[in-house]
């Protein structure tokens, strides 16, 4: 399936020098499809970003061009990251910004998830 308007991966972007170890991250797993790390600047008591290991800009990218395996792995990882983070009993959010509305602010797609909290409305009210 082809999306249209995608940028170009740009292999310089915080995530992929994260991946190849050229930046430090706080590490929580890690797999063949997966990474997961603790956000630098936490929106919630728990903020943890998981990324696949693939090349993918976006979520439009991400779920239209990865192979099977590494969607159903990467969403395995998810799942897997928010138990071990003991999040399940309490409850927990996930969100992938996607674009400029979303405001994605690092073009390698990824997953947050929040926790550890009452995390309130979904989404804010416009500013008046
Ligand atoms: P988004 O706006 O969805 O693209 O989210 C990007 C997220 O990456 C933000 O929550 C940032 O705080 C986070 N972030 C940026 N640089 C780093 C880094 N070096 N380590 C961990 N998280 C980061």
């Amino acid at each position: 399936m082809s999306v249209s308007g995608l940028p170009p991966y740009d292999d310089q972007n915080v995530f992929a020098r994260i991946l190849r170890g050229e930046i430090p991250c706080r590490k929580v797993h890690e797999d063949p499809h997966a990474l997961a790390f603790h956000d630098i600047n936490p929106q919630a008591p728990v903020h943890v970003l998981v990324i696949p290991k693939g090349r993918w800009v976006s979520a439009a990218d991400f779920h239209a061009n990865a192979p099977e395996a590494e969607v159903a792995g990467f969403w395995r990882a998810v799942g897997l990251v928010a138990r071990q983070l003991g999040l399940e009993q309490g409850g927990y959010r996930i969100l992938s910004n996607m674009g400029p509305d979303a405001g994605q602010e690092v073009p390698h797609f990824h997953v947050h998830i929040f926790g550890g909290r009452r995390l309130g409305r979904m989404i804010p009210p416009p500013a008046a």
